[in-house]
């Protein structure tokens, strides 16, 4: 899908400088911080905003959108932050993170807390679907964002958020289905989901929570003329997946080619 085209590059260069950091003379860095229910992701991009660095770890400090374990956090983004420094041989000053649609007032203090706590001057605080479409650049349609914990749902209009909302379905639910169908540990399933080669095999077992996500579109969209869904978030990298959406809302669904890293990158791009 050509609407993809600036994610898709931007998504495939931050990939490669996860693996092989850009020792660029950038007068400025700008961090973004994801601090998900399943991964915290820092995104750093030069003065230019290219990517040329990144790292993330799997974590439980969140969990529905909201910090649960506060100390952790900072010590995960603190360690990050300096895994970065050192491969980049600079100091990372500017970051900006961001917040699941709705849940601003609730704990927009705590992540901006985490944020400082770890050694960042905070500059943006944003909420995830503004983060992903400065991404995706999209003006009408919806953005799906299914992550670890939670599916976020932001409806555009001409370029204008007109709705949003935050369920707690997400990649949590595949992985605890799975691991009772195959009666195999959480973390098991997880590695097991993560793994492209299984998508196919396991497209029967985690139909049921595709469904589930379906009928909580179909609620949240019913009202709204939705003609195109974006994919976004971790769990969308389950193969097929648009294709059921797209047949149980008969909404055209499309989904980028990695929809993993959009948001993180969205919020370097607002630091
Ligand atoms: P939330 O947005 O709910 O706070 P998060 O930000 O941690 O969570 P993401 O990083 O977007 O969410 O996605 C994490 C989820 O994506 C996890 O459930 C993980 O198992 C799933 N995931 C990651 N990679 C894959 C993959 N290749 N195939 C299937 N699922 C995947």
């Amino acid at each position: 899908n050509s609407a993809f085209e600036y994610c898709d590059q931007l998504v495939k260069d931050f990939e490669k400088v996860i693996e092989h950091p850009i020792l660029s003379k950038s007068s400025v860095y700008y961090t973004g911080i994801d601090l998900g229910t399943a991964y915290i992701v820092l995104a750093v991009l030069d003065e230019n905003y290219q990517p040329v660095a990144g790292a993330y770890r799997f974590a439980n400090v969140v969990k529905d959108g909201m910090v649960v374990d506060y100390i952790g956090a900072i010590r995960i983004v603190k360690e990050l932050k300096q895994e970065l420094e050192e491969k980049l041989g600079t100091e990372l000053i500017y970051a900006a993170a961001a917040l699941p649609p709705g849940t601003m007032s609730l704990d927009s203090g705590v992540i901006k807390h985490v944020v400082q706590g770890a050694g960042f001057e905070i500059t943006n605080l944003l909420d995830e679907p503004t983060a992903a479409n400065a991404v995706l650049k999209i003006k009408d349609g919806a953005i799906v964002d299914i992550g670890g914990g939670t599916t976020g749902i932001t409806i555009l209009k001409d370029g204008k958020v007109i709705y949003v909302a935050d369920e707690p379905t997400g990649g949590t639910h595949f992985s605890l289905v799975i691991a009772g169908a195959y009666k195999i540990s959480f973390d098991e399933a997880e590695n097991y989901k993560q793994n492209p080669k299984n998508h196919r095999e396991l497209t029967p077992v985690v139909g049921p929570v595709i469904e589930k996500v379906s009928s909580i579109l179909n609620r949240h969209l019913r009202d709204y003329q939705v003609e195109t869904i974006y994919l976004v978030g971790g769990t969308c990298c389950l193969a097929g997946i648009e294709t059921s959406i797209a047949r149980q809302t008969g909404i055209p669904t499309y989904k980028p080619q990695n929809p993993m890293f959009v948001t993180p990158l969205g919020i370097a791009l607002n630091c």
